[in-house]
């Protein structure tokens, strides 16, 4: 018989996939490591199990606790999934630019969802960031992952990310571009494919443009679960080689003909990480090995990204060509 014990043994080994239509012109080799086939369907569902494995073995976390942490979504489904298999508990906190899509998700999977303005500064006492704390300090048997501080999180690319990446590429992978939010995956997948590369593989972080990885002040931008108005510590500062900011524009505009053009239904934040992409690939000859890491599905992002009048709303449809509007086809 062949089975799987549980869903948490599907965390991890995603495909990576060749692009072949957003990248005419360019000569070197642009793959995708699609991190939509994870089984909570998103990249988060890696450091979700290796945080909860390390605080079971720490004692952090005993026995029938429960897991709050602030998260925009995705790290949510993957520590929903792995609490339930495991009988932990799980309280969510998330800024209300969140599409209610993906809190429902989170409702579905048994989880309760605490839902905060997104228009106040992290040190007031409504930001997501201080609630969770609050829930923490009046919760017994509470524990919180902290994603944004917990080594754990770049840990675990290190451990799975950035070893698949180099098996995949049998080595050749010349540069590695995922978007940054905690900095978890660039931190930990880039730290492994430098070790692993002697220092040769370039490691390129994709922002939102006004983010703080970039330079900017931490103004808003509509890209979800990317960019900061802090730096946490589970960005390491010594791994990315460059950053590249991203309009929300430029970013929504690739993630709608990443589904056209590539059959990839994805996040906002996978088009922004392939506009960085395609800019690095620009410059490379035929030598090139260009890996974008692709955090989530597009599922989750219908009411926005894939609504023609959403995107008109915010002007992002113009310029775009007339064979990437959604209605056109329907
Ligand atoms: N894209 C999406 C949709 C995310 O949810 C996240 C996680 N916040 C990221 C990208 C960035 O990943 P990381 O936190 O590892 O930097």
């Amino acid at each position: 018989m062949q089975f799987h014990d549980s869903m948490i043994s599907l965390v991890g080994n995603t495909p990576l996939v060749r692009l072949n239509n957003v990248t005419k012109g360019i000569k070197a080799t642009v793959l995708a490591k699609v991190e939509y086939f994870n089984p909570g369907g998103s990249v988060k569902d890696r450091i979700a199990l290796r945080m909860i494995e390390a605080a079971e073995e720490s004692g952090a976390l005993k026995p029938g606790g429960t897991i709050v942490e602030p998260t925009s979504g995705n790290t949510g489904v993957g520590l929903a999934i792995v609490a339930q298999q495991k009988g932990y508990k799980c309280i969510f906190v998330c800024p209300d630019k969140v599409s209610t899509d993906k809190i429902n998700v989170l409702r579905a999977y048994g989880a309760e969802v605490v839902v905060c303005p997104t228009a106040v500064d992290p040190e007031h006492p409504d930001s997501y960031y201080n609630v969770s704390d609050r829930l923490v300090r009046e919760t017994p048997g509470a524990w919180k992952p902290d994603q944004y501080s917990n080594p754990n999180n770049p840990l675990s690319h290190y451990h799975s990310t950035g070893p698949e990446l180099w098996e995949q590429t049998d080595g050749k992978i010349t540069h590695f571009v995922a978007g940054v939010g905690t900095g978890g995956t660039i931190s930990g997948t880039g730290r492994y494919l430098k070790d692993a590369s002697d220092g040769k593989v370039q490691v390129v972080g994709a922002d939102p443009e006004g983010s703080v990885y970039s330079g900017g002040s931490g103004r808003p931008y509509l890209v979800e679960g990317v960019g900061e108005d802090f730096w946490p510590t589970a960005y390491d500062r010594t791994v990315a080689d460059e950053i590249v900011a991203v309009s929300d524009k430029d970013s929504f505009q690739m993630t709608r003909r990443l589904a056209k053009e590539e059959g990839l239904l994805v996040g906002g934040s996978c088009g922004m990480a392939v506009v960085a992409a395609l800019r690095v690939a620009e410059r490379l000859d035929e030598n090139g090995v260009v890996v974008v890491l692709l955090p989530d599905s597009g599922r989750g992002y219908l009411s926005k990204i894939f609504n023609d009048e959403w995107m008109a709303d915010y002007g992002f449809l113009e310029d775009e060509g007339p064979s990437a509007r959604v209605a056109d086809v329907l």
